[in-house]
């Protein structure tokens, strides 16, 4: 049920759910949201949207919001309401006692990517500040964090490469681990409108997704790959590209470590690379692997675009430089058409990174151990930094099983529901002494806190999001915060008790801080994104408008460093017992666990759960479309209804993770990528049998 009615004033605000970023006019009555209008003018949009960013936001005003603060002194009492200042005086008091008794390390923070920027820069400045270590970690480290690595070590800096403009210029596109059509549908309309106009389309997936054949498009090629094999198969298509002649040597001379170049050249020329020799490990079709490579590295200006499929591995840092060694390769970078271009999922995991959420990490991807960089953000906040690189999320919850880690301030995000290994996480923080959650809902990770603090909408605050393309926009407040404070707020008022002063009296103070101590943000204002509209990182005295292209002349690392990329296979086997690979993924009408879509009052947001399984496989099961089955790996077991498909292969399995009753993360597994430890959500060994239902 959409709710209508005559609009008095608008307000042009982001959408809050996915990294495109749709720009939209919030029509109001009195101080009633009575509808959201796609904008014409916004820039990463033009005018159009999806149904979440037009009708999911509902959960705004949803009966189980919470607006009052609440503490309880054990996990199994009762929640008290409380006053703001009881609360906030609670949590500070609680922090201070523990440190005091388990050392200043024993507490962090977690920031929330569906925060805005400068939300988040405070809460990693809290930690760092306030509480004095680097025991901060974003809900990036299970999405996104392999992109900051792999492209980092690469191409230099922790970001896409171009703007959405540029798959106008595309001839080639390749898809590899996203579903753009629910996942990031508005781009996923561009894309398609390009490959309308003759541009050719590649998509690497387990899964036949929507874009390998839909009105009006047929990929050229689809490489449905066994989960856990992108790096095999991409080093397959870079041994076709090199032994058959076809890289771009004048532009790897010009651009890039030439030597690197031919030690990599010579690495994925071996034999044991070619697409013959990785076939049957990938599951793909030798000639189809050199047929995908042929038309990447000759069809023209070749867009690589990707999503967790690419991340969410225990290679995913891997499969990101593998990425970019086959766009330096080809000179598939620094120009319009082109590039490795992460579909980045929540509408601020961008920006949470840019802001310096890592652990290791100063705003602008500076390394806490910088002396240079760490001096100027003491002598701006007028205390000495720690620099040694803090506990990720995973460290954190090892740690509070250990009994070193006591309290964590988490600031919208629900840990419980959407990290990997449940029993683990719920483990982790039934150990410490004080979990502070500030969010709108009791989320599942509220069953294991002391703290309720809540937190406000995108429709309530003033500050910025950055997009999947590095464009930070405006959020405009819409209506006055119904929980009496923006979460910016919040975070300041806990600073304070907590005895580090903040005194910002609105957010385009904390941006001017931000673009103080940030170069790639120098010359980002409030008053720029009012005359502009929005603008896209870097921005400073070389770039004062922005740039929507990145290396163009050069890489930001100087040359492009080309990484040799040996597969390994995952730990994570399957066997008699678990025969079957789980895989995972999103619908359109639902956005991660949920917390918003579900809680919107139209039944086409609860569409469940379901667990894709191809026809031989069920038949096999004595599974039928409809019924019900025990999804069961190493780690849990969760039942759900079936899908009787062959849009997955024999031998994989595939589900969505938007409810806490299908929760898929009770099966995922502990493993993660070996460089930023991002949980290997896409890869685990399962069985499906018949069940009668939860
Ligand atoms: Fe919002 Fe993403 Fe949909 Fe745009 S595509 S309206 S940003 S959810």
């Amino acid at each position: 049920v959409i709710e209508m009615g005559t609009p008095e004033h608008s307000v042009v605000t982001t959408c809050a759910y996915c990294g495109v970023g749709c720009a939209f006019k919030a029509e109001m009555r009195g101080d009633e949201l009575v509808r959201m209008v796609p904008w014409k003018d916004g820039k990463a949009n033009r005018g159009h949207s999806c149904v979440k960013g037009r009708f999911a936001y509902g959960y705004a005003s949803h009966k189980e919001r919470i607006l009052k603060p609440m503490i309880r002194e054990r996990i199994s009492d009762p929640w008290r309401e409380v006053t703001w200042d009881e609360a906030i005086g609670h949590a500070a008091a609680e922090l201070k006692r523990i440190q005091t008794k388990y050392g200043r390390d024993s507490v962090g923070g977690i920031t929330s990517s569906r925060c805005t920027n400068e939300e988040t820069f405070l809460v990693q400045k809290l930690v760092r500040a306030g509480f004095g270590n680097n025991n901060v970690d974003t809900c990036a480290r299970v999405c996104h964090s392999p992109t900051g690595y792999g492209l980092s070590t690469t191409f230099g800096t922790s970001a896409g490469t171009q703007d959405f403009d540029s798959v106008e210029h595309t001839d080639v596109a390749l898809i590899i681990g996203a579903n753009p059509t629910d996942g990031h549908p508005v781009f996923a309309s561009r894309l398609k409108k390009r490959l309308r106009e003759g541009a050719k389309l590649i998509v690497v997936d387990p899964r036949r997704i929507d874009m390998v054949r839909s009105p009006h498009i047929v990929a050229e090629q689809h490489l449905p790959l066994k989960p856990g094999t992108n790096v095999a198969v991409l080093t397959a298509l870079a041994h076709v590209i090199v032994t058959e002649g076809l890289a771009d040597e004048a532009f790897v001379r010009e651009r890039c470590d030439w030597d690197e170049y031919q030690d990599w050249a010579a690495f994925v020329s071996e034999p044991a690379h070619s697409p013959e020799a990785v076939s049957e490990r990938c599951g793909v079709p030798a000639e189809a692997m050199r047929a995908a490579a042929r038309l990447y590295a000759t069809g023209g200006r070749a867009a690589i675009f990707y999503g967790l499929g690419v991340t969410e591995h225990s290679q995913g840092s891997t499969t990101v430089m593998a990425m970019a060694n086959l766009a330096m390769a080809t000179g598939n970078i620094g120009k319009l058409g082109v590039g490795v271009n992460p579909l980045r999922g929540q509408n601020n995991v961008q920006g949470s990174c840019d802001m310096g959420s890592f652990p290791h990490e100063l705003s602008g991807y500076r390394h806490v151990s910088n002396d240079k960089v760490r001096g100027e953000f003491e002598q701006a906040w007028g205390v000495s930094l720690d620099n040694e690189p803090g506990l990720r999320i995973n460290n954190m919850l090892d740690a509070a099983v250990e009994g070193t880690f006591k309290a964590l301030y988490i600031q919208g995000e629900d840990i419980l529901q959407s990290d990997p290994n449940t029993a683990h996480v719920s483990a982790g923080l039934a150990a410490m002494e004080c979990v502070i959650v500030q969010d709108l809902f009791l989320n599942e990770t509220a069953n294991y806190a002391h703290v309720f603090l809540p937190g406000s909408t995108f429709l309530e605050k003033d500050g910025t999001f950055t997009n999947a393309e590095r464009r930070i926009q405006p959020v405009r407040q819409v209506m006055a915060p119904k929980n009496g404070y923006a979460d910016w707020e919040i975070t300041q008022i806990l600073s304070n008790a907590l005895g580090y002063p903040m005194a910002y009296s609105h957010p385009s103070e904390i941006m001017d801080e931000i673009a103080r101590l940030t170069p790639t943000f120098a010359g980002v204002s409030f008053k720029k994104l009012d005359e502009m509209g929005s603008v896209q990182w870097p921005c400073n005295e070389a770039a004062p408008e922005g740039t929507p292209v990145m290396h163009i002349d050069g890489f930001v690392r100087g040359k492009g460093k080309f990484v040799i990329t040996e597969y390994v296979p995952t730990d994570e086997k399957t066997g008699p017992r678990f025969p079957l690979l789980l895989t995972t993924g999103r619908i359109l009408s639902q956005y991660n666990v949920g917390a918003q879509t579900r809680r919107t009052a139209n039944v086409v947001w609860h569409e469940e759960d379901r667990l894709e399984i191809h026809p031989h496989d069920a038949e096999n099961r004595g599974v039928r479309d409809g019924d019900f089955v025990q999804l069961t790996s190493r780690t849990g077991s969760i039942s759900l209804r079936a899908k009787v498909t062959d849009r997955v292969a024999p031998g994989v399995v595939y589900t969505t993770f938007h409810h806490p009753d299908t929760q898929a993360n009770v099966v995922t597994t502990e493993f993660s990528d070996w460089a930023t430890n991002c949980p290997e959500y896409k890869v685990t060994a399962v069985q499906v049998s018949p069940s009668n239902g939860p």
